[in-house]
């Protein structure tokens, strides 16, 4: 079998790995949804963001910004998170259900599991 380099970051692995554990089919980064979500769950009109803590300005350790640039990083930050908000109204609009999953939460999986359990439902 000839091996595919993955276009996935590593959170997102993780949480491929947990759905298809449940049995959830899922499509990956479909380019027509706004803010191409990381995940979508089409027959649920789910989808699910893969965000990096560092990109998306997480408040936790992996969104402290660098000592040196503070203000690039800042506004750089800043404009990816009033983007992410942007996208999430619009397919919120649309009808879409969105979970966020944050790379520092796919550390601790069997939190993420119930999480992803609890939003995409008991059993489809
Ligand atoms: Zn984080």
């Amino acid at each position: 079998m000839r091996r595919v380099r993955s276009s996935g970051t590593q959170p997102e692995i993780i949480v491929r790995k947990i759905l298809r554990g449940m049995g959830i089919k899922y499509r990956s980064c479909p380019r027509s949804l706004p803010g191409k979500p990381d995940l979508v769950i089409a027959t649920q009109q789910k989808a699910i963001f893969v965000h990096g803590c560092f990109w998306h300005g997480h408040h936790c350790d992996g969104g402290k910004l660098p000592k040196s640039n503070r203000t690039y990083w800042r506004s750089k930050q800043a404009k990816n998170a009033l983007r992410d908000s942007r996208n999430t109204r619009t397919l919120r609009s649309k009808g879409w259900k969105l979970m966020v999953v944050w790379e520092c939460q796919t550390r601790g999986s069997k939190r993420l599991e119930s999480r992803l359990a609890r939003f995409l439902g008991p059993h489809q």
